[in-house]
């Protein structure tokens, strides 16, 4: 017998979590898949100071919180990893690793993953040097040199967190402006122990007996090399598709378009979160989209009842 409920979120991060207090507080039956742990990259950003009701909280803890709000209304969270969502019209059919469930209602809240550089090396030297978390693995680093590359929100909050750890971080960007806001730019810009290489792209990673040792740069037409102990990429973010192939809901960038009640164009999957093709990727922008799918699909399902 397959499992059966109202309604299945796929994602445990800010967007997946707060769908799900919203619809089990409208009485539905509702589980959430994750194929990793509850807060998805929410639960990797080390400080967050622009989050309602928090002057500063981490990424984790903020996740734990949420987390623990979905155990006190009951909430089943169900690690497994989707494999595939089939539309058969009134109902949707899901297939993980360890089982096929049913549900009326799909909410798809499974966010985005950290892009690569591309580089030869960058997937075996994974955990040997090379990080896409510097709240997970940037305390190995204390008082170590690093380096971080990016220009926006994640690369500039992620090396001031970092500078505080490690002795000094090299920040690589590939252009001479940030993309992040103006307060982390000051911030960065005047750490004492960040510098700032512009113009500079990253074009071998070295190491030494498996781990990672430094970078060979192209800095405005000149090369050059910097050790460090580690590597931490914050290039931006990009969508995970493959399970969503025959739902074909996915654009060719591979972001979901939702309207504004997070209704995809298939009836009864909504999409919300990270996931979605919007301006704003931001921790309350998803968590306010979770709130807007969540009323819709309960609106929706009460209709479908008279
Ligand atoms: P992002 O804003 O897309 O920035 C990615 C950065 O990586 C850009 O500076 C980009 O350079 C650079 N880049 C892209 N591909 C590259 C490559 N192949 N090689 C070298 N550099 C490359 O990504 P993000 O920083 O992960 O942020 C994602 C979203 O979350 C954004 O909307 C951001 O505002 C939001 N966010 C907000 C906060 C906050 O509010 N505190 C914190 C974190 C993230 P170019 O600039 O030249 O394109």
């Amino acid at each position: 017998m397959k499992k059966q409920y109202d309604v299945l979120i796929i994602g445990s991060g800010i967007a997946g979590m707060t769908a799900a207090i919203y619809l089990k507080r409208f009485n539905m039956e509702v589980a959430v898949l994750e194929k990793e742990y509850p807060g998805g990259q929410l639960a990797k950003i080390s400080k967050i100071e622009n989050y309602p009701g928090f002057l500063e909280i981490s990424g984790f803890d903020l996740a734990d919180n949420i987390y623990k709000q979905m155990k006190q209304l009951e909430i089943p969270i169900l690690f497994e990893k989707v494999i595939s969502i089939k539309d058969l019209g009134s109902k949707k059919v899901i297939e993980t690793s360890n089982e096929i469930y049913e549900s009326k209602y799909v909410v798809i809240a499974s966010g985005r993953k950290p892009k690569k550089l591309g580089l030869e090396k960058e997937d075996t030297l994974l955990g040997k040097g090379i990080s896409y978390c510097a709240t997970c693995d940037g305390p190995l680093y204390k008082e170590k040199d690093v380096i971080v590359v990016g220009g926006g929100n994640s690369a500039l909050q992620e090396a001031l967190y970092l500078s505080t750890i490690c002795n000094h971080v090299t920040l690589i960007h590939r252009r001479n402006t940030f993309r992040a806001n103006e307060l982390l730019v000051s911030k960065v810009v005047n750490s004492t122990n960040i510098s700032i290489k512009y113009n500079s792209v990253i074009n071998t990673l070295y190491s030494e007996n498996g781990v990672f040792s430094g970078v060979k740069i192209t800095e405005n037409d000149q090369e050059s090399s910097i050790k460090a102990a580690g590597l931490f990429i914050y290039i931006g973010m990009e969508v995970e598709k493959d399970i969503f192939k025959e739902l074909s809901i996915c654009q060719e960038n591979g972001y979901i378009k939702a309207n504004q009640n997070g209704e995809t164009h298939i009836k009864n999957v909504y999409a919300c979160g990270d996931v979605i093709e919007k301006n704003t990727y931001q921790l309350t922008a998803a968590a306010g989209e979770a709130a807007t799918v969540a009323t819709s699909l309960h609106l929706d399902y009460i209709n479908s009842q008279e």
